[in-house]
């Protein structure tokens, strides 16, 4: 694997080593379902849901119990190696943890799309909050995709 220093991948998968230490660095055990589950959202990449990772490993091997990767998912979650896609009420989306990124979702195709964030994210776009420890944020970027703008109004 070369070490390029470009930021193009939001999520680049870790060594089972670097995961494992990454896990028990947050007091979180080392089980078989949080590095398969790990392994399959790096390697599906992108935004997936909790279906989306549990069909994929029934795909490439032995199945977990949608409950296991639930669980898994969420103490990745909690020991910062994933993040919850907030894309609206009713879908949850985890992803590798990245790039820090906002999303944008299409209103007509639904596609949802990283948005590099620039220098923003404490600087002068967002107010701050006295007396808050802001350790995240992510902003939902609503409208049309570039496929859809780029598309003669349909009118039906
Ligand atoms: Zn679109
Ligand atoms: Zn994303």
């Amino acid at each position: 694997m070369t070490n390029d220093s470009g930021s193009e991948t939001p999520g680049q998968p870790l060594s089972v080593d670097e995961l494992s230490d990454r896990l028990r660095s947050r007091g979180l055990r080392v089980t078989g379902p949080r590095l398969v589950v790990y392994n399959t959202l790096a390697k599906q990449g992108g935004h997936r849901s909790a279906d989306e990772v549990a069909a994929a490993i029934t795909a490439a091997g032995p199945s977990l119990p949608r409950t296991s990767v639930y669980n898994a998912l969420k103490a990745l979650v909690d020991a910062g190696l994933a993040d919850v896609v907030d894309a609206g009420p009713g879908t949850t989306l985890y992803e590798v943890r990245g790039e820090s990124h906002h999303h944008f979702i299409c209103r007509q195709c639904n596609a949802l799309l990283d948005v590099p964030t620039e220098e923003s994210v404490n600087g002068s776009l967002y107010s701050e909050l006295p007396g808050a420890r802001v350790e995240s944020a992510q902003v939902i970027l609503r409208g049309l995709c570039p496929d859809c703008a780029a598309r003669p109004t349909a009118r039906a």
